[in-house]
């Protein structure tokens, strides 16, 4: 008898990550205005070369076009949107409101944050909201899907007759293997596990062994087992992002013999994209890393060729 699969969410991604196949997810950042060409011109950038595409939710508090409209918008043009999803700006009313919305618009996958701090923005006295944190918010979403309940334990039914409808997502959340402490990392990410994750996307990674040694601890830990892990890589233009990503953006590390070989390039654009196809490669042969989520940040047009040259276009 021919076996089925059960999937919770049966998004593209679910089944990518179920099948063993090694998943390729890309960054798309939404535009600071209601810019319709900028957003399909990324999403052209990146269709057909990744499993899935991430929707920023007012990335480092900025302002901008909303992930659940431009997650409906790259389906429309035929990509696979993951909808990150903060607990900054909203609370749970608002939340659950949008994920059933989102999921009725066609989107299955969630990236559930705490999210930057208003301080880090463009609104730095907005007030951040915080009604819930991101092992919450994958337990709310874990339970609207599973249990079928909203957060307060209600059944996700519209009057008592009428039949459950709830959100099938696949819930991801984001883990950071370098901020400190450093043994404390893995313990957050079993918390989010255990409130019912199903992948992670890691914080962009530069220090390999660093990284190498977290994965130690996972796998010593068997949450490999529970749950898919997808090594973050951003591709470094120049210089000086390298020292702006080692300086300013919390718990990211940069070690010194990247900034040293982007120095004596000659082109350092091109010697950003060689690292980061290494890393891949690298990252690859560690066990446990289902697969990459490349973060190019204002630079989605490098993705294809980093798929490329990192050979995982016939994955
Ligand atoms: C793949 C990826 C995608 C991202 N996308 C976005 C995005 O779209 N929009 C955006 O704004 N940011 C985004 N970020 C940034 C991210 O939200 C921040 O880096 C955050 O600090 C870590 O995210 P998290 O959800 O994993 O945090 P968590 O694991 O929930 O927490 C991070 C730290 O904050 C602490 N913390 C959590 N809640 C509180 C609280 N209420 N009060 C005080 N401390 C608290 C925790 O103890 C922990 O030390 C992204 C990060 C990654 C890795």
């Amino acid at each position: 008898m021919k076996q089925t699969t059960e999937y919770k969410s049966a998004s593209n991604l679910e089944k990518t990550l179920t099948a063993g196949k090694f998943a390729v997810t890309a960054e798309l950042g939404p535009p600071k205005s209601a810019d319709l060409e900028h957003i399909k011109n990324k999403a052209k950038l990146l269709k057909g070369h990744v499993d899935a595409v991430n929707i920023t939710d007012n990335q480092t508090a900025i302002v901008r076009v909303s992930s659940i409209a431009v997650g409906k918008l790259v389906l429309d043009m035929g990509l696979e949107p993951i909808m990150q999803m903060t607990c900054r700006d909203r609370n749970r009313l608002a939340m659950q409101s949008d994920i059933l919305g989102a999921y009725l618009l066609g989107i299955r996958n969630i990236l559930c944050l705490s999210g930057d701090h208003t301080c880090f923005g463009n609104h730095p006295t907005a007030r951040g909201v915080y009604d819930l944190d991101s092992i919450q918010l994958v337990e709310m979403v874990r339970n609207m899907r599973d249990v079928k309940v909203f957060q307060n334990g209600e059944e996700i039914r519209n009057g008592k007759k009428a039949e459950i409808k709830e959100p099938k997502m696949f819930i991801g959340a984001a883990a950071n293997p370098f901020a400190d402490p450093f043994e404390y990392r893995v313990i957050r990410l079993e918390k989010k596990i255990n409130a019912g994750v199903d992948f992670i996307q890691t914080q962009c990674i530069y220090d390999m062994d660093r990284f190498a040694s977290w994965m130690e601890q996972v796998r010593n830990r068997g949450l490999h087992e529970k749950c898919k892990i997808l090594a973050g890589v951003t591709p470094l233009k120049s210089v000086g992002m390298a020292k702006y990503m080692r300086d300013k953006v919390a718990g990211v590390v940069v070690p010194d013999y990247y900034i040293d070989r982007l120095a004596k390039a000659e082109d350092a654009a091109a010697e950003g994209i060689k690292i980061c196809v290494e890393q891949i490669r690298r990252l690859r042969e560690i066990e446990g890393v289902a697969g990459v989520h490349i973060m190019a940040i204002e630079w989605e047009q490098k993705v294809a060729e980093i798929v490329e040259k990192a050979q995982l276009k016939k994955r």
